[in-house]
């Protein structure tokens, strides 16, 4: 039989895992914001916000749905995508309700958490680490790599 852990060490793991997922937040917070800039039209057109927090999701992130979000999924520059995150904003179709697809997701506000505002500077340049070593710019992103494998890690 194990012995129970000390009580102020479960709780200085618990303080300490909170203080990281702060930290992450505050840290990508300009992307944060700009995630709630662009959903902002998504939220006064109707659409609908769920709050995830970290403490069940690893990191805390807002799942915004809705008309005007479909939309701008459908028609992003870089071509039609189920959904995208931005910092902890995570703006999903309302058909698109998989766990992989949030666990996708929810790798990439991690990742966020981890590189705060120099991430998409760091996602293009995996995207141009990938061309160089002939591969194509999102399937061989070593972060989209990383996302996909945490889809891996979830059944539907
Ligand atoms: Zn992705």
């Amino acid at each position: 039989m194990q012995p129970l852990p000390d009580k102020s060490v479960v709780r200085a793991g618990s303080l300490l895992a909170r203080l990281l997922r702060l930290t992450g937040v505050l840290w990508a917070l300009p992307l944060s914001l700009l995630g709630l800039l662009l959903v902002l039209p998504v939220l006064v057109a109707g659409g609908s916000l769920q709050r995830l927090p970290g403490k069940l999701f690893g990191v805390p992130a807002l799942v915004v749905r809705g008309r005007a979000g479909d939309f701008l999924l459908a028609h992003h520059p870089f071509g039609a995508m189920h959904a995208m995150a931005i910092g902890h904003i995570i703006i999903a179709n309302r058909a698109a309700r998989s766990h992989r697809l949030l666990a996708h997701e929810l790798e990439h506000v991690a990742q966020a958490a981890r590189w705060g505002v120099v991430f998409p500077l760091a996602y293009l340049g995996a995207s141009a680490w990938a061309l160089l070593r002939g591969g194509e710019v999102y399937w061989d992103n070593g972060f989209e790599v990383a996302a996909r494998k945490a889809e891996r890690r979830l059944r539907d």
